[in-house]
Parts: structure tokens; C-alpha cells; sequence
């Protein structure tokens, strides 16, 4: 007999979507598609694998992506390779790469997974997917808030709008920040004995990330630290000043959070992130902002660009807290088939009901089975109706259809009956 092999697991901190959680999945991307495309925007589909020399060029050299969260290896040309951590590098060196910057605005969005090597927790895994929605050549704000205006537009079709918070700041230009970076540094060197390890680390090379700490001990040093918007110069406040007009004109709430600095170098002026009370410590779902810079950077010329990325396991995370959840199953209608002679009547039948309604999901019971086992298939498959054909409706022409879901009667149809009453009930969902 042969040895029994062991099972092999999947990586840490990557996961599988199982069959029972991705319709789920789909009603979340479909949702996404469709406020997407009521902007305009339209999808791009990039490689997973970019040369590393590209992110750490964009994302920054001393940023924690590129320091210890990424996926790097050499191929077989010994070319170093790295898997995509974020979306919005790979996004622009295809538009640089395709020419689609020179006098152009461009809105586009991509979706898939991205890969952290990050410590795996609630929230935080090593292969997640991102949403992510990019815009070039329009120097905002209006672009800004068109931006944060769609994504609150989807948190009101999840339903999660209320228990999100948006979170706003402006990080102003290369030379503001300049400034102030010294005035933060100087200000630090003054408290160093309340930085911890990280935060002295951090000092030189990425000193704004440390307003961001999470550490308790370091709260009231920050709370009294230099605040970046009182830096910033008459064109960036007025960008903003523009962008929380927009927003108060749209009905959109925001806190101002000075402290907001998001993760990686190439943003300035806007930024943004939504964030929960309800997910613990993962409390942003979606977060972004304005990194005009980036362009040249990569080598392009001066150009304007924003954008965001969405979690959607987080996403996912807070639309499973919601009491009611409508999302539509994977069979909407079983037919269940006993004898031979069913068998055979229910195969043709089957492929009538899908030529006529379109759009509903018939999963026809295969491999026998008694009444009793298919009933139980029908059942768990979460199908509203079955349609049943046992040998006595193999000889009569009709069908018994039952309800699953409500305690109804059963009732005899023949097959032209049982078509229209299956198109008044696809009608009436
Ligand atoms: P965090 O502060 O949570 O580490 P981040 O600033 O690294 O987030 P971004 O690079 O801005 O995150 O990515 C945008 C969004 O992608 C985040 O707001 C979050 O919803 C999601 N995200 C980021 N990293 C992970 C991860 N490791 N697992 C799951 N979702 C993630
Ligand atoms: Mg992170």
C-alpha cells in the first residue's frame, strides 16, 4: 500500500477563496465596476511581476515596502524581479511606457492581488487584493474630490457608510516639506530620549513616518509636534481650502487629521484615507492621495496624477459585520431528476430554461440520487426554487415545482406553464 502523503498547506498570510465565500467576492467587485464606470473610468490590467528596480525608485528606498516587505528574487536571466506590493508604480510605467501621458487625462483603475511580506494578522496578509483607481494629467482638486466622492458613493451601496470616517490632510510640496522636515527633525532631537527604536531609526531617513506611530508612550510628544499644514504655501492651501469646499458643497464629512502622512514618499498635497472603529488595529480600508512628483521620477515629464487603493478583505470584513446581507447566491433553481427517463427529459429541459431566461442560475442535479439525497443537494445548494421530475412527471409532461424557501404548496406545470411562471418569478426578484 502506498504511503499516505502528507497534505501540502498554503503559504502563510496567503488564502484561498473558497467556492461558499466568492459570491460574495463578485457582489463587491460588481458593485466597484459599476460606480467606477458611472465616473468614466475605465480598467487597465497590469503585470504581477515588475522589475524591483521600479519600486524602489517609486515607492522609496527607506519606506517599509521596499526595506522588509518585499517579494524579490533573481530569475532565471539573474534579472532581480519583485511580486507587485502596490499597483500604482506598475500603473504608471505602463502609461510612460505607452505614451498615454502626453496631453492627455486619463481616469483608470485596476484590481488584484498584491504581495507584502508583512507580519500575518487580522486584516494583514501577505497576498491581498487591492482596488486600486489612478488619474493623470489634471491638477485638481477637483479631480481630488471626484475621487473621494466615487468611493463614498460605493460605501453607500455596501451599506457600510456609516461606520467609515474620512481622514484628510495636505502634505504640500517637495520644498514645504523640506522645510518642515527639518523643523520636525529639530523637534525630535529635542524628545529623543521618548523615540523609540523604530522612531530613532526613522529619524534621518523617513522622520514624517514617526507622526504616525502607534506607540502609547510617544502620543503626547507627537500631539505637541510641528503641524505640516502650517507650512504649506499659498497655492497648496488653497488647493485644499478648494478640495474642502467641494466636499462641504457634496455633503461629504471629513476629519482633518494633521498627523496623516501615509507610507510612501511620492505623495504630496492631498491625501486621504477611510478608516473604521471596527476592524481593530486594519482600520483603513481605502487610502490615497495627489503624487504629482512621481511622474518625473520615473521618468516622465511634469505631469499631475492621484489616486487611491482599496482593501478588499478588509471591505469584505466590515460588509460581513452587517446585520442583512443581500448577496445573491450561485443557484438560483435545482431541478431535481429521478429515472431514467427524467433524466434524459430534464438535460433538455435544462437547456430550454437557459435559452429563454437569461441570467438565472439552474444547477441540474447530476449523479442520481434518491428524492430524499437530492432534495438535501437542492437545499444546500441555497436555490430558492426546485423544479422536480420523478418518473410519474416523465410520463404525464409536467413538472412539480416547489418553493425551498417558503412553506407553499407544490404545484404541477407543464412545460410551457413552468416556463412562464419561472419568467414572472425572475422578473419579480
Ligand atoms: P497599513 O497602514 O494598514 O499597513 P498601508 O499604508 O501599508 O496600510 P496602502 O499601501 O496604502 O496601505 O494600501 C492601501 C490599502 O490596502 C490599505 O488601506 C489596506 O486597506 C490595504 N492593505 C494594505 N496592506 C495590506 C495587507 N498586508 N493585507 C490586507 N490589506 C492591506
Ligand atoms: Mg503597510
Amino acid at each position: 500500500m502506498a504511503k499516505q502523503q502528507q497534505v501540502i498547506q498554503a503559504i502563510r498570510g496567503m488564502h484561498d477563496i473558497l467556492p461558499e465565500q466568492s459570491p460574495r467576492w463578485h457582489w463587491l467587485e460588481q458593485h466597484a465596476r459599476q460606480v467606477l464606470s458611472a465616473y468614466g473610468y475605465q480598467e487597465i490590467r497590469l503585470p504581477i511581476l515588475e522589475k524591483t528596480e521600479l519600486f524602489k525608485r517609486s515607492i522609496g528606498e527607506v519606506t517599509d515596502i521596499v526595506e522588509k516587505e518585499m517579494y524579490t528574487f533573481d530569475d532565471r536571466n539573474g534579472d532581480s524581479l519583485t511580486l507587485r506590493p502596490e499597483g500604482t508604480a506598475g500603473c504608471l510605467r505602463a502609461c510612460l511606457e505607452h505614451g498615454l501621458l502626453h496631453n492627455q487625462a486619463h481616469r483608470l483603475w485596476y484590481y488584484g492581488a498584491m504581495f507584502r511580506h508583512e507580519r500575518p494578522q487580522k486584516g494583514r496578509y501577505r497576498q491581498f487584493y487591492q482596488l486600486g483607481v489612478e488619474t493623470y494629467g489634471m491638477a485638481g482638486p477637483d479631480v481630488d474630490a471626484e475621487m473621494i466622492q466615487l468611493t463614498d458613493r460605493l460605501w453607500r451601496k455596501l451599506g457600510i457608510r456609516e461606520k467609515v470616517v474620512l481622514q484628510l490632510n495636505s502634505l504640500g510640496t517637495c520644498e514645504e516639506r523640506a522645510v518642515y522636515r527639518q523643523r520636525l527633525v529639530d523637534y525630535f532631537k529635542q524628545h529623543i530620549e521618548l523615540l523609540d527604536d523604530d522612531s530613532k531609526r526613522r529619524l534621518h531617513t523617513n522622520p514624517l513616518r514617526i507622526l504616525d506611530s502607534k506607540n502609547p508612550d510617544m502620543q503626547s510628544m507627537l500631539q505637541s509636534a510641528p503641524v505640516l499644514l502650517k507650512h504649506l504655501g499659498e497655492e497648496s492651501l488653497r488647493h485644499f481650502d478648494d478640495l474642502k469646499a467641494m466636499l462641504d458643497a457634496l455633503g461629504i464629512d471629513y476629519e482633518l487629521n494633521t498627523r496623516l502622512v501615509r507610507g510612501l514618499d511620492y505623495y504630496g498635497k492631498t491625501v486621504f484615507e477611510w478608516v473604521t472603529d471596527d476592524l481593530g488595529a486594519q482600520g483603513t480600508i481605502c487610502a490615497g492621495g495627489r503624487y504629482d512628483g512621481l511622474i518625473e521620477q520615473l521618468g516622465g515629464r511634469a505631469n499631475h496624477a492621484i489616486g487611491f487603493a482599496m482593501g478588499m478583505e478588509r471591505i469584505l470584513a466590515l460588509i460581513e459585520q452587517l446585520p442583512e446581507l443581500s448577496v445573491p447566491q450561485s443557484v438560483d433553481v435545482y431541478m431535481i431528476r429521478v429515472g431514467e427517463a427524467a433524466e434524459k427529459i430534464g438535460l433538455l429541459l435544462g437547456e430550454r430554461i437557459r435559452d429563454e431566461l437569461e441570467g438565472v442560475k439552474l444547477q441540474v442535479n447530476c449523479g442520481g440520487g434518491s428524492f430524499k439525497s437530492q432534495f438535501k443537494k437542492a437545499d444546500k445548494s441555497g436555490a430558492e426554487l426546485a423544479i422536480i421530475i420523478g418518473e410519474d412527471e416523465a410520463l404525464s409532461g409536467e413538472v412539480a415545482l416547489k418553493n425551498l424557501r417558503v412553506e407553499q404548496a407544490q404545484v404541477n406545470l407543464n412545460h410551457d406553464a413552468l416556463l412562464e411562471t419561472l419568467k414572472h418569478w425572475a422578473e419579480s426578484r
